[in-house]
């Protein structure tokens, strides 16, 4: 036994600093390519509740619905970016789980900043690309105006009316086969159906390709007597 072990010490030896040396390397590894991430993030907007919400028409009961939630995505320059979207709570963590699985599928979005960042003007915030939700705007009908709806790359997924063909925004191009570009069949579209919300895409008067909307805002089923 002694034999044995005088014959294969210097090998177990060698083995376990080696075991020992290949743990430090991957954990330092780790720690590199933490730093790499944190330093490539490019920070797009960073309010607090109070300066997403400042200048808002909206009631103090709509306001105490929304929440304002981080997230991050590969932008059109293929770089890391961090926006943050203003939501209504109930759908918070589903738009949480649809960012992630944007940033998964490298699926580029421009930016997505907080309406008032444009002065609360929707048509600004979509002629710049912008992915936004909450916006109080045609508060009797639109999902938007209690942060219940999302719009996605307004510009390249506008909304096109049927009969009259206004586009909006103004500057919108629908080009189905560029990159940020969401059609009836593209995963992103069938995440958001998977998590219970509807597409524009499918709407009868209009193809409104940027949105999206899940649940019934309070006021619609007041007025539809549910
Ligand atoms: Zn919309």
């Amino acid at each position: 036994m002694y034999i044995f072990y005088k014959k294969y010490y210097f090998s177990i030896a060698m083995f376990i600093v080696l075991l020992l040396s290949c743990n430090h390397k991957t954990k330092n590894n780790n720690i590199q390519r933490i730093v790499i991430i944190q330093d490539t993030v490019i920070i797009d907007c960073n309010y607090t509740f109070e300066q997403a919400i400042s200048g808002s028409s909206a009631p103090k009961t709509i306001i105490n619905q929304l929440s304002l939630i981080n997230v991050t995505y590969y932008s059109t320059d293929n770089k890391l970016h961090q926006g943050q979207l203003l939501v209504n709570k109930k759908i918070a963590t589903d738009m949480i789980l649809i960012f992630e699985f944007i940033k998964e599928q490298k699926f580029p979005v421009k930016s997505v900043i907080p309406i008032v960042k444009y002065g609360w003007n929707d048509e600004s915030s979509m002629e710049d690309n912008n992915t936004s939700a909450f916006c109080y705007r045609n508060v009797s009908y639109s999902f938007h105006a209690q942060g219940l709806a999302v719009d996605i790359n307004p510009r390249q997924n506008p909304c096109v009316y049927k009969f009259s063909k206004k586009i909006e925004p103004k500057n919108g191009k629908y080009q189905i086969e560029k990159a940020g570009t969401l059609n009836a069949k593209h995963p992103v579209v069938l995440k958001f159906k998977e998590l219970g919300f509807r597409w524009g895409g499918n709407f009868s008067q209009k193809y409104d390709y940027q949105h999206f909307e899940k649940g019934t805002p309070k006021k619609f089923r007041k007025k539809n007597g549910k």
